[in-house]
């Protein structure tokens, strides 16, 4: 089960430094199978990896280029994901295919990337509310994993985050139902890329918090979370994981 936190652009040096104290002390403590992930803006990495207190907290980057190094003003490359302590990376968040114009021929290029650096990579998807009214969401969601999930990518190096757009820190979580169903479509459309694709974690993302985690962990499709606002107090965050 992976609990991953996604800061986003939050937090400063002081607040990153007390969050990655407390999550990493609390993780050491957990007696259930969760892992936690956080994903601090890059520009913080260096202070979540030093303030750590064990590796039971692990630690990835929002975002990576397709590239290895070059000119590329303002990016980070996947190798420096891991040469500052990195395990993890997300691609193809919804604010970044939103932000960014990312395509899923970039998200499948940066995972890809991800992979060759030695990163596993939690892959994000999810459809609009305009696409789930118009009875389109399984399609395109679908189609999304189809286009970012690069060729050969190793069934132990990823997750999928199913994130709907429309629950993403608006408070509007998805209901248990809508999840389960979302999810064993997601799971049958991966295993019809690959068997070992059974084995992948199926995060579920969009406005989790302590109050409805449980529920939405146990279902049977569901791998894991990724959490935003609520990842970003210690209590919360932990509350979260220890609901599974
Ligand atoms: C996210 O950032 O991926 C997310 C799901 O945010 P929130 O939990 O705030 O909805």
């Amino acid at each position: 089960m992976i609990i991953a936190g996604n800061w986003k652009m939050n937090m400063d040096r002081a607040s990153a430094q007390k969050l990655a104290e407390d999550l990493s002390g609390q993780a050491a403590s957990m007696n259930n199978n969760a892992q936690m992930i956080v994903f601090p803006p890059a520009i913080l990495i260096d202070t979540v990896v030093a303030s750590r207190l064990n590796e039971n907290l692990q630690i990835g980057g929002q975002d990576c280029h397709a590239q290895p190094s070059g000119a590329h003003t303002g990016d980070i490359s996947a190798s420096m994901l891991v040469d500052a302590g990195c395990g993890w990376v997300l691609a193809g968040h919804s604010e970044r295919r939103t932000d960014h114009h990312e395509s899923n021929q970039d998200v499948a290029a940066k995972a890809s990337a991800a992979i060759d650096a030695g990163l596993s990579v939690i892959i994000c998807v999810g459809e609009t509310l305009e696409e789930r009214m118009a009875g389109k969401a399984n399609d395109i969601v679908a189609e999304q994993i189809e286009g970012s999930l690069p060729a050969d990518l190793p069934h132990d190096r990823f997750a999928l985050a199913y994130e709907p757009v429309w629950a993403i820190g608006t408070g509007q979580v998805a209901s248990p139902e809508d999840v389960d169903a979302m999810h064993n479509h997601i799971r049958d459309v991966l295993v019809a890329r690959h068997p070992n694709y059974a084995k992948v974690d199926i995060l579920y993302g969009g406005s989790v918090k302590p109050d409805n985690a449980a529920a939405l962990l146990a279902l049977s499709n569901v791998g894991g979370a990724l959490v935003g606002g609520a990842s970003l107090k210690a209590d919360d965050f932990i509350a979260i994981a220890q609901s599974t």
